[in-house]
């Protein structure tokens, strides 16, 4: 039996994940094996099938707001299994930078602070700098003892390093993240008309 014909969704939403991923939820016709083999379903508002189904209907605010566009993991299962061959992973981490680009409070403040840290850091010392960025985590998020016990035993068996990495060509990386800042500032003033 065919599969049933969704119409294309029009919403702002839905127009931005087809221009940035590629890929049209409307193709989907929710089989459910993305939500089945995602290692993060459990712990998401809506498990990816649901996502897609989300944006058919043109739900956009609705997918914006829900937490699983940040506790993705990114890590293309659900791509790898989907029968229709839609990068459900990339329809993902396109919702993330709307969200980001339109403002919208992230769902999962403490994914989206991480995130932050994590490139604040890369852009400082052009690679990781696990020690730095656990320090950071926890006094932007409130918790400067979080976990302070484990951070001094991984120092202290040389698991961490206790000073910055020295990387060669940070000035490059510095410009690179310039030319990002510049290119998401150009795309939120798209996205906000
Ligand atoms: S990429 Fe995201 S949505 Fe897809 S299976 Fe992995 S965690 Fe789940
Ligand atoms: S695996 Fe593909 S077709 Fe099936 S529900 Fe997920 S996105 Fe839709």
């Amino acid at each position: 039996m065919p599969s049933p014909v969704i119409p294309e969704s029009r919403s702002p939403v839905s127009r931005f994940v087809i221009e940035h991923s590629g890929q049209n939820p409307a193709r989907c016709y929710q089989c459910g094996k993305c939500t089945a083999g995602c290692p993060a379903a459990p712990d998401m508002d809506m498990g990816p099938r649901q996502v897609m189904r989300a944006l058919q209907l043109g739900m956009g605010r609705e997918v914006l707001s829900c937490n699983s566009i940040w506790v993705c993991l990114q890590c293309q299962t659900c791509s790898s299994r989907c029968p229709k061959e839609i990068d459900i992973a990339k329809v993902m981490e396109s919702l993330r930078l709307m969200a980001i680009l339109e403002g919208h409070p992230a769902a999962e403040k403490n994914i989206a602070l991480f995130n932050e840290v994590f490139l604040d850091v890369v852009k400082r010392h052009g690679r990781a700098y696990e020690l730095e960025m656990g320090a950071l985590y926890n006094l932007r998020s409130g918790h400067p003892t979080a976990n302070a016990r484990i951070l001094v035993e991984l120092v202290a068996k040389g698991r961490l390093a206790l000073l910055p990495p020295a990387v060669r060509g940070v000035a490059k990386v510095r410009r690179l993240f310039d030319e990002a800042e510049a290119a998401r500032r150009r795309v939120g003033r798209e996205v906000r008309g």
